[in-house]
């Protein structure tokens, strides 16, 4: 078997790589471990309106659980305040349908697509990468391409195996827990967050609305002294609701990888730490860098140029997108971290009277001149 471009990974970086190679005139095959594309669930779902539009998209009904136009935001002493915010608008999908409807829009687009296929090795010739080694039907089988995208994931081996170093450290690893909950009192228009080294150490946890009762409720935890499981039955336990779905992952919250390009491999979305270092959201910033990997991969394959010097086009033109936007997330992770739950509070209580529509940095300085820790830490980030 030979393509142009085997994709290694069929979730959000992968389907998008696969979609935008498909659509520039790129042979494709996308392989997935799983059977099903989308499951199990690692994944929220909670997504901007930003998105749809810059993947050239419209958003489906059917995968759409509800419309987001806010946040609720809860601090350790157990204040609160709720925002709309067109900044905030977007929605809460149902993952495992998403997924699947971007592998159907990638197929549609003429990518070949394999499940229950796992990247077992890569196939390399001269220092270049010339396509994998795969186990199928409990068989190995090498498929030979002039570019391998990877698009694995938070714990990929792709990348690894052509010698890039897309290793994460623990301490840059947020570990998660949700459950899909039944018999919540939610506001399904706002998502929910709740904060305090005692129920979520150097995380948070997520009501996210998905509809009437529903919700998936998550936490992400770093450095903590309990596992993401643990800290999240704590929290469910004050809920009366029940749980119809569980799922656990972890993500990279420490900014990319150095590098995600070598002669005939590009990496992409998790596996290259292309996620939003303080918020944890990746769906977004994985699927504008899988569209670049797709774009930049078939138009190698055009012009017969799979070197890394040529594929370091992919990691000029997602830095030039995303990075300065990671680079400054990362910096404000950083400065939350040093937050305490009273310097949280004192945050909360110095916006609860404030119009969010219309906060700007000099509002946001004056609000918290009454704490002089706060004013020093914003005045860092702003
Ligand atoms: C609990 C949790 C909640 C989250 N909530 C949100 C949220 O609300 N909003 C948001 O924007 N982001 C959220 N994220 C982050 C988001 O899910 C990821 O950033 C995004 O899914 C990354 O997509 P990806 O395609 O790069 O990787 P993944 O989604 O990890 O997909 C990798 C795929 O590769 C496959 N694979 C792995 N190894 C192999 C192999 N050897 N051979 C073949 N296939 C392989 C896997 O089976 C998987 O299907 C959340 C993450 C977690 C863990």
């Amino acid at each position: 078997m030979n393509y142009d471009i085997i994709v290694v990974g069929g979730r959000v970086s992968g389907s998008i790589s696969s979609l935008f190679a498909s659509k520039n005139g790129a042979d494709v095959l996308m392989i997935e471990k799983h059977q099903e594309i989308g499951t199990p669930v690692q994944c929220a779902g909670g997504v901007s309106d930003s998105f749809f539009k810059h993947m050239e998209m419209d958003p489906l009904s059917h995968n759409i659980c509800t419309r987001v136009e806010g946040a609720k935001i809860n601090t350790p002493d157990g204040n609160s305040i709720s925002a709309k915010n067109k900044g905030l608008y977007g929605y809460i999908l149902e993952r495992k349908l998403f997924d699947k409807d971007l592998a159907i829009k990638s197929a549609d687009a003429g990518t070949d697509i394999m499940l229950k296929t796992t990247l077992k090795d890569l196939i390399i010739e001269n220092g270049t990468v010339k396509g994998v080694v795969v186990r199928h039907n409990g068989e190995l089988i090498e498929i030979r391409s002039k570019i391998v995208i990877a698009a694995d994931g938070v714990e990929s081996q792709t990348a690894k195996k052509a010698g890039l170093d897309t290793h994460f450290k623990i301490e840059d690893l947020c570990s998660c827990a949700q459950y899909e909950m039944v018999g919540l009192d939610v506001d399904t228009n706002l998502m929910e967050f709740h904060f305090g080294s005692n129920i979520s150490p150097g995380g948070y946890i997520w009501i996210f609305p998905k509809g009437g009762n529903r919700a998936n409720v998550g936490i992400g935890v770093r450095n903590s002294p309990g596992n993401a499981h643990y800290y999240l039955q704590k929290f469910i336990s004050q809920l009366n609701a029940t749980p119809v779905e569980f799922n656990v992952g972890a993500v990279p919250v420490g900014g990319p990888v150095k590098k995600t390009y070598t002669d005939g491999l590009l990496v992409v979305g998790d596996a290259a730490g292309q996620v939003d270092p303080l918020t944890g959201g990746g769906i977004h910033i994985s699927a504008k860098c899988g569209k670049i990997a797709g774009e930049i991969s078939a138009e190698a394959i055009k012009k017969e140029d799979t070197s890394s010097k040529f594929l370091k086009k992919y990691e000029n033109s997602w830095k030039k997108n995303v990075g300065s936007g990671l680079e400054k997330s990362l910096k404000y992770r950083k400065i939350f971290d040093k937050l305490t739950d009273e310097d949280l509070n004192n945050l909360l209580k110095a916006i609860q009277d404030q119009n969010l529509d219309s906060v700007s940095t000099f509002s946001l300085l004056k609000m918290v001149k009454g704490y002089p820790q706060l004013l020093k830490l914003l005045r860092s980030i702003l």
